[in-house]
C-alpha cells in the first residue's frame, strides 16, 4: 500500500469547497429553513391591559405557571371548537398549542398565547382563512361564542355538563391526543381568559356564576374529610381553616396586587382554586 495524501474533509473548517463564490462583494449570505406548508393561527390576550389580573407566567412560581399554561390550553381548545364550527370541519382537523411570545421589537414583555394548525399535510388554509378575518368577524367566530348566549358556552354551563364536570371531561376540552394536559384543562378557566379577551376590566371570580356550584359541592367534600374544617366567604374570598392550617382559595388570574388588597396573605397562605378542585373535587373522589 502506499500513502496518498488525503483532501481535507469536508467537514473541516478549512474545507473551500470548489465553485463556491467566495468573493466578498459578491458574496450573499443565506438561511435555509424548513418550512411547514400548513398556515398557523395565533391568539394572545393584551396582558397589560388591567392591574388585577395577571396572565403571564411567573417563572419562580411553577405551579403559577402551570395554571397559566392550563388556562391558555382550555381557552386554545376552546377556540380550537369555535374555529371547527366556523370552517364547519371536524375538531380533531386542527391541532392546538401553548407558547409564550418572547420579547422582540413589537412585544416589550413574554406574552402566552396559542396557536392552530392544520393536521392535514399541505392544508387546506383554514388557518390562513381564519387569519384573513377582519375583527368584526373575528369576535363573531372566536369570542362571542364563549360568551353568555353563546353556543359553546350554554354548551358548557347546562346542567347535564356543569354538574358533572369539575375540571375537564371528554365532552369538552379532552381527547387521545391531549392526554398529557388533561390534569391541567379547565372549562371554567378557559371561559374566563375568553371573557378578559372580550373585556378587559373583567375580573374572574370562583364564588359566582359557573364556577359556584363546583366550588360549594367540593368544600363540602372537603368538610366531610376533614370534620375539623370551617370556611367563610367573605368578599369574594373564601377562607378554610382546620385544626392545623389556614389557607385561602385564589384564582390563578389573579394579580399578586389584587390578591394582596384582598387577603393578608401571611395569615391565609394562598392556594389556587383549580388545585383545590383537582385534589378535593368529586372528580377526584370518583376516581379513588
Ligand atoms: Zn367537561
Amino acid at each position: 500500500m502506499h500513502s496518498k495524501e488525503h483532501p481535507i474533509p469536508w467537514f473541516s473548517p478549512d474545507y473551500t469547497p470548489k465553485f463556491f463564490n467566495l468573493d466578498p462583494e459578491t458574496e450573499e449570505k443565506v438561511v435555509l429553513i424548513s418550512t411547514k406548508v400548513t398556515g398557523v393561527f395565533e391568539a394572545a390576550i393584551n396582558n397589560q391591559c388591567n392591574e388585577n389580573i395577571c396572565v403571564v407566567p411567573n417563572f419562580e412560581n411553577p405551579l403559577q405557571s402551570k395554571e397559566i399554561q392550563g388556562a391558555f390550553l382550555s381557552w386554545g381548545t376552546l377556540i380550537r371548537k369555535c374555529a371547527a364550527a366556523y370552517l364547519d370541519v371536524e375538531t380533531n382537523e386542527l391541532s392546538v398549542n401553548y407558547f409564550l411570545r418572547g420579547k422582540d421589537e413589537t412585544e416589550t414583555e413574554i406574552r402566552p398565547a396559542i396557536y392552530l394548525i392544520e393536521n392535514l399535510e399541505n392544508g387546506a388554509g383554514y388557518t390562513n382563512h381564519l387569519g384573513s378575518m377582519n375583527d368584526k368577524e373575528k369576535y363573531k367566530a372566536f369570542i362571542e361564542p364563549l360568551l353568555k348566549g353563546g353556543e359553546v358556552y350554554e354548551k358548557l354551563t347546562s346542567d347535564s355538563h356543569k354538574n358533572k364536570c369539575d375540571c375537564s371531561c371528554y365532552d369538552c376540552l379532552r381527547d387521545y391526543y391531549n392526554q398529557q394536559s388533561h390534569s391541567i384543562l379547565n372549562w371554567r378557566l378557559g371561559l374566563d381568559l375568553a371573557h378578559i379577551s372580550a373585556d378587559e376590566k373583567f375580573i374572574p371570580q370562583y364564588t359566582t356564576g359557573y364556577w359556584k356550584n363546583v366550588v360549594d359541592t367540593c368544600l363540602k367534600g372537603y368538610k366531610h374529610e376533614n370534620p375539623t374544617a370551617t370556611t367563610k366567604e367573605e368578599n369574594g374570598i373564601i377562607y378554610v381553616e382546620t385544626n392545623e392550617m389556614k389557607f385561602s382559595l385564589i384564582h390563578p388570574l389573579w394579580s399578586k396586587n389584587y390578591i394582596e388588597s384582598k387577603i393578608n396573605v401571611n395569615v391565609y397562605p394562598t392556594v389556587f382554586i383549580t388545585q383545590f378542585l383537582r385534589n378535593f373535587g368529586k372528580d377526584v373522589i370518583v376516581n379513588k
